[in-house]
Parts: C-alpha cells; structure tokens; sequence
C-alpha cells in the first residue's frame, strides 16, 4: 500500500528541551488509515496534525474498544535517528487488537507506516539527553450503533510528541504506595493488552496515592491481595540479595519491552534474574532481614525508575536508603547508551529510520 502524503502549509515552532515535559507538545503531521468490512485497512496516509471529525455515537466513546502503543525514536550521537525494538511494539499492538476484537495490522506495514511519518517529523527529534521522539500508535472503534458488539470500522492512528528528559533533576528514587483495595487487571481480562480502558481503571487509586504524597501506585493481584504484579504503568523488579526477580507474566500484567530487555541484559551480565511469583510479604521480610537490596520499575517512560521507598499498611520501608542502586544505575546507563549509540548495540535492537 502506498502511503499518501500531504504535507502542512503551517508548520510549528519547535520547543526548545527544557520545555517539552511528557507528551504535550504534538509535530506538524500525523498517520491515519481506515478499516471498513469489505476494504479492510486501508487510504493510509499522513496530514497535517489536527482535529478528528466523528459521531457522538462512535463505539469507541461508549465501550472503550480501544489499544494504544508507546515507543521513542531516539537521536543518536551521530545524529541518526533510531527506533528501540519496534518489531516487539508492533507484535504486542497485534496481540491487544486480538484481544479486543480489533483486526489485525500487516506488521511490516504498520513499521514502514512508522518509519515514513517519523521521516517527515525528522527535524522534530530532540538530541539534548535524555529527549527522545515519543511515537504514540492506536486503533479505535467507530461504528456508530449502541450496541455492544465487535465493531466493523476503525481508525489507526499515529501520532508523534518530542518529549523532555523524564529526569529533570537527575534520576530520582520515588516513592510507591502499595494498593491495598483497588485491582488494576485480573487473570483473563485485560490486564496484558494496551487496552485503553485499563488506564482508566486505574485513576482513581492513583489519585489517592499522590494525594498521600506518593508518585505511583504499587498494584497487587485482584484475587488474594498478595502478589506483586506491576508499578503505575511500569513493571517491576526487586533485587534480593544477588538475585533479580520480576513478575512472572500471569495474564493480568503487561508484557513490558524494557522488562524483556532488561531480563536480557542482566542474564547476558550473568546476573541470576528470575520471573516467578513474588508477594508482597516477601518484599517486606526481605527487607526486615536486609536481603532486599533494591527495587525498581522499567518502561519506555521513563526507562529505569528507582523506588526509594514502599508504603503498605502504614508499613512504610526505605530501599537501599532512599538511593539509586547499583544495578538500576547500570542498567539504566546501558540501556540508554544503546538507544543513543554511545554504546555498541550488541543485540540488534536498534532500527534506523
Ligand atoms: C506500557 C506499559 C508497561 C511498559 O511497557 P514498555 O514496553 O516497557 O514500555 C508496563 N505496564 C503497563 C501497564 C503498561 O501500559
């Protein structure tokens, strides 16, 4: 399919880094195309960035039948401009759509879809550190009848954000609340997909974490309370004693691509890192015998976010003492190297636009 392009008559002022934040600021164009039963997907093209026109009734407004990806492409020191394992975003794009009725994308497509809108968007890379181009890709329903059923037509959409350092002042641990009522997922609903309305799902006891002076919330498995499953919108690794251990993917957690990377990096370090059931009392008596060395959460956000401390109960716990950990520090490092090509990019995971 041949991607059509019209290009703006008005292009933007770019913001300078220290004024970009996270996902406020959009580039002058965007990619649409279109599903309908007897075409498929298809008029993919990229226009001018702007406002949709749809019905009130559109499905997606009223049962949230609705997936969203989110990966970067970074400037590199030498000035290319990379994308980090876009194969992995476009596959797990694939797996929400089927999970919510949504057809499929030919991958290569969606890549190449990508890769040209991020083309025309060059100029709007950032390079200071830390900048990166945020990709935002997501497909939603439009059918225009009130009942609830699979629809027949959607959009997919991509859009670009140049986003700031997420650590303004340097890489700071963070402080998580551990919910103690609210689920965000549960085996056999959605949990694993990028499904729009999982994010809703979550506000309200993300809102009582930052009222009480948290930055996120630490969510536990919906039957029992027990076990660990994932960090705001990030997963999550705790390091005991010399062992790394995250979250076996159970069917209620995200399939995070810096999750997978960082399980990489540190099996090919020869560091013991795990996947397997972690609750919550573990981390606490972990931390009560001095074995819990270190936690902290991985996505494409922020890359590495150190918790400086847990809240569960009125049971509040400092890790490392409130410090960056060692392990956090180099795998952030690395990884961020790779994506910038200040370190040789030993896996492949770089594709070039
Ligand atoms: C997107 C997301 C992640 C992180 O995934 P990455 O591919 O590493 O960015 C983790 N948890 C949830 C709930 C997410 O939505």
């Amino acid at each position: 399919m041949e991607i059509a392009i019209r290009l703006t008559t008005a292009p933007k002022a770019k913001p300078g880094p220290e004024n970009l934040g996270f996902g406020r600021v959009f580039t002058d164009h965007m990619f649409i195309m279109d599903y309908g039963p007897s075409q498929g997907w298809h008029d993919p093209r990229i226009v001018p960035y702007g406002p949709l026109s749809l019905e009130p009734a559109a499905a997606v407004f009223h049962y949230a039948q609705a997936v969203f990806e989110g990966m970067k492409a970074f400037r590199t020191v030498d000035g290319r401009v990379a994308l980090f394992r876009p194969r992995l975003n476009i596959e797990r794009l694939n797996r929400s759509c089927d999970r919510m009725c949504i057809p499929a994308l030919d991958p290569d497509f969606v890549l190449q879809a990508i890769k040209t809108l991020v083309d025309v968007e060059r100029d709007w890379v950032p390079s200071a550190p830390g900048t990166a181009l945020y990709i935002r890709p997501f497909i939603f329903a439009c059918d225009t009848v009130l009942g609830v059923h699979p629809a027949q037509t959607y959009k997919f959409l991509i859009i670009l954000s140049p986003v700031g350092s997420y650590y303004a002042q340097g890489m700071n641990p963070v402080s998580i609340y551990v919910e103690p009522e609210y689920v965000r997922a549960v085996r056999g609903g959605t949990g694993e997909a990028k499904a729009a309305g999982n994010y809703a799902a979550g506000l309200k006891a993300q809102q009582t974490a930052v009222a009480e002076g948290h930055a996120q919330v630490l969510w536990l498995d919906a039957l029992e309370r027990r076990y660990v499953e994932e960090v705001g919108a990030m997963n999550v690794f705790f390091r005991f004693d010399d062992e790394v251990a995250t979250p076996e993917l159970s069917g209620s957690i995200l399939p995070g691509i810096v999750r997978r990377s960082v399980l990489e990096l540190l099996r090919s370090w020869g560091v013991p890192a795990v996947e397997r059931k972690i609750t919550i009392d573990e981390v606490y008596t972990a931390h009560a015998e001095g074995r819990l060395k270190e936690a902290f959460g991985t996505g494409t956000a922020a890359v590495i976010s150190p918790i400086g401390q847990l809240a569960w109960r009125n049971n509040v716990i400092s890790i490392n003492g409130g410090q960056i950990g060692e392990l956090a520090r180099q795998l952030y490092d690395t990884l961020t190297g790779i994506q910038t090509g200040r370190l040789p990019d030993e896996f492949g995971w770089l594709e070039e636009v």
